[in-house]
């Protein structure tokens, strides 16, 4: 082992001595940081430092796992789980600062890195999960746990790490596990056909070019403008170029006078991957589908949703039925409320036709300012960047008593980088948070939240997270603070939310340590964003950047009233679509269907009306066929009900900073939420089960 670390130390030194001749210098991730609160050296690494990092804690982390495999002793908790629960720690040292940095700061280099990395890292897992006497140590534990005198959180653990493995087919005979690698290998490439597919039928099977600039009618200047930049990047200068990509298509569904035409860009749009052209996804999606029911059989499972929501909260296929099915209920009559809404507008204006799926954004944009007319540039002013952290900082100080206390003497991975200390309420050191607000060439688009160090124990000790909070919001100008909208604003709130679960962790164990399904993932952040535009809130910290006036209560109203616009629209085409993935993927026999038919049964079912198309259609729909959310796409609406019945608790309790309210959130929903069942963890926070009511109200579905 030490001479490999040697040898390995050596080839780096030997790299950076052509930049430091003479100089002996260190690679930081190969000890603990020496930085206060152990915060990662950022001002010491250089690029060079983390293949070498990434080769040695390969090569550390399988050591650690043969040691385990290869221990003569019989396996217990100590010798067997957690061994492999704290194993790895040099690669986790490296890879939370290369893969954040390589989302927030990437360059040339670091991409590289990455490419050179990916094949390394998925064979390193693999070895992993494949690793037959791994699994066969681990299943001892389990099958004895009864007789181990293990507390709850060390039972937990066991059960999780046995149930990963089953998870993976660790369990199944020989051919039965060769039968699930090359299902594996089908699914895998099969999904890659589909997001090619998607992508051809998206960026390069259409685009709308106009020429006259009448069918410009009613579009704002600013999308004219990109419209016509559009035009010039495609070689086509002096004409407007709309694409299938949601921020070119929907303004001009939004604003465009054009009827044809928007139906033309609309129908381009819902057909993708079904235009029976080379990259028509229809027969790939049937693929999928046959081959995950097989898959899930193979594991023990009647069908792939039950596969998958065996894992969440919901545990069972029909409960998230049952779930989906009681929001459709209430949605759908506001949907049709809003048609016939629509419908009197096209009538009042003549127009002597039937409201259609194509028409939907116009009306709705007529209707957004007849009846809430709520304009941006009013309220930004109201939302500096400063005030909006401080808001939050307050809203969490006032629950939690938490401080923060800015920090100007720690490294940083960029100048412009915020760095708070957050201590509890005695005073006591809690994390640090870095707030990285700007967009920057290097950066991705979105928002996000992510730790350097989560919250951990070891060797008895427990470890303090970092966590770090990414946007990219309007930087401020010579004359100007950065002015935040309204959804950025309601963003950083969310961003906190998740920050906040990443302080408050204290779980033992890396394997639960604030580990939730993914049907709870957005439940502490989601709740977090209710108390951005609580009237009493938004006095506190919403006041003007120049004057210092509180925003006015004309303005809260608006704030208040525009939650309620369109939601039977976005319920319903959401809806749609998280139904149409769980009729998918509740097929118990491996076959292939017409998805077209299928489709319309699902939708027909339900009795989707005809002015409204799913979110997603079947053939572009990626979340299920070509990312990670099959039988999960629910879960944003799951989560919603979660933080509209928790933050319900709050404000039925009359006050929305209830203390005891607070206390127990924190230490069932945020703390200990790992220590057990998500559902039985939010049940010791609320008494009882969620009710959907706090969000159908909510929205004005009630
Ligand atoms: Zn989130």
């Amino acid at each position: 082992m030490k001479i490999q670390f040697v040898a390995i130390l050596a080839m780096g030194l030997i790299l950076l001595a052509g930049f430091n001749p003479g100089k002996k210098r260190v690679n930081p991730f190969f000890s603990e940081y020496k930085t206060p609160f152990q915060v990662p050296p950022f001002d010491k690494i250089d690029s060079t430092d983390y293949l070498p990092a990434f080769l040695e804690g390969i090569k550390q982390h399988d050591a650690e796992i043969e040691a385990i495999v290869n221990n003569p002793a019989a396996p217990d908790f100590t010798n067997t789980i957690l061994s492999f629960d704290k194993s790895g720690k040099l690669l986790t040292r490296v890879s939370k600062v290369f893969y954040n940095l390589n989302e927030a700061e990437t360059n040339k280099q670091m991409q590289l890195i990455a490419r050179k990395l990916s094949p390394l890292m998925s064979k390193h897992a693999d070895d992993i999960a494949l690793n037959d006497k791994l699994f066969l140590k681990i299943k001892t534990v389990y099958d004895k746990r009864g007789e181990l005198k293990l507390d709850a959180q060390q039972m937990r653990v066991v059960e999780k790490y046995f149930r990963d493995f089953q998870r993976q087919g660790a369990n199944l005979s020989p051919e039965k596990k060769d039968q699930l690698r090359k299902l594996n290998e089908e699914l895998s490439m099969l999904a890659l056909t589909f997001g090619e597919n998607l992508l051809a039928e998206t960026n390069e099977n259409f685009t709308m070019v106009i020429t006259d600039k009448k069918d410009l009618d009613g579009l704002p200047q600013g999308v004219i403008d990109g419209a016509a930049e559009t035009a010039k990047e495609k070689g086509l200068p002096g004409k407007w170029v709309f694409t299938l990509s949601k921020p070119s298509m929907i303004p001009f569904l939004q604003y465009a006078k054009n009827r044809e035409l928007r139906e033309m860009i609309y129908r381009a749009y819902f057909m993708r991957g079904n235009n029976g052209n080379k990259n028509d996804n229809k027969e790939t999606i049937a693929k999928i589908v046959k081959l995950r029911v097989a898959k899930a059989q193979l594991l023990g499972f009647d069908s792939y949703g039950a596969y998958v929501v065996d894992d969440n909260m919901a545990k069972t296929t029909a409960k998230v039925d049952q779930f989906l099915s009681q929001l459709w209920v209430a949605a759908l009559p506001v949907a049709k409320k809003e048609v016939a809404e629509m419908q009197k507008i096209i009538d009042r204006e003549d127009g002597k036709f039937m409201l259609q799926p194509w028409d939907w954004w116009y009306y709705a944009e007529i209707i957004h300012k007849e009846k809430y007319n709520l304009d941006e540039s009013e309220l930004k002013p109201y939302f500096s960047l400063s005030n909006v952290r401080d808001g939050m900082f307050l809203v969490a100080n006032k629950l939690y008593g938490i401080t923060f206390l800015k920090r100007t003497d720690l490294p940083v991975f960029q100048n412009d980088v915020e760095t708070y200390e957050v201590k509890e309420a005695d005073g006591r050191h809690l994390g640090i948070l870095y707030l990285d607000y700007y967009p920057r060439d290097g950066k991705r688009g979105g928002a996000w939240c992510t730790d350097f160090q989560a919250s951990c124990w070891d060797n008895g000790k427990k470890i303090d997270p970092i966590i770090s909070i990414t946007c990219n919001f309007t930087k401020p100008t010579a004359d100007e603070p950065s002015l935040l909208s309204w959804d950025e604003t309601t963003t950083l709130f969310h961003e906190f939310g998740h920050a906040l679960h990443g302080l408050f962790t204290t779980g033992k164990y890396t394997r639960t340590a604030g580990n939730v399904p993914q049907d709870y993932v957005e439940l502490p952040s989601q709740i977090n964003e209710n108390w951005a535009g609580e009237p009493s809130v938004l006095k506190a910290y919403a006041k003007h950047y120049k004057t210092g006036a509180v925003i006015p209560d004309s303005l809260i109203q608006k704030i208040q009233n525009s939650v309620l616009f369109n939601q039977g629209f976005e319920t319903v085409e959401y809806l749609a679509a998280a139904i149409l993935d769980m009729d998918y993927h509740e097929m118990t026999k491996p076959e292939e269907v017409d998805v077209v038919k299928f489709e319309t049964d699902a939708m027909n079912k339900i009795g989707l009306i005809s002015e409204i198309i799913p979110r997603y259609r079947t053939t572009y729909f990626a979340h299920i066929f070509g990312g990670g959310y099959a039988a999960g796409y629910y879960v944003y609406i799951w989560a919603a009900v979660l933080d509209a019945d928790a933050f319900n608790a709050f404000k039925s309790s009359g006050d929305i900073f209830n203390k005891d309210l607070a206390a127990k959130f924190r230490k069932h929903c945020l703390a200990e939420c790992g220590d057990d069942d998500g559902m039985i963890q939010y049940r010791k926070f609320r008494g009882m089960e969620p009710s959907i009511n706090p969000l159908l109200k909510r929205r004005g579905l009630q």
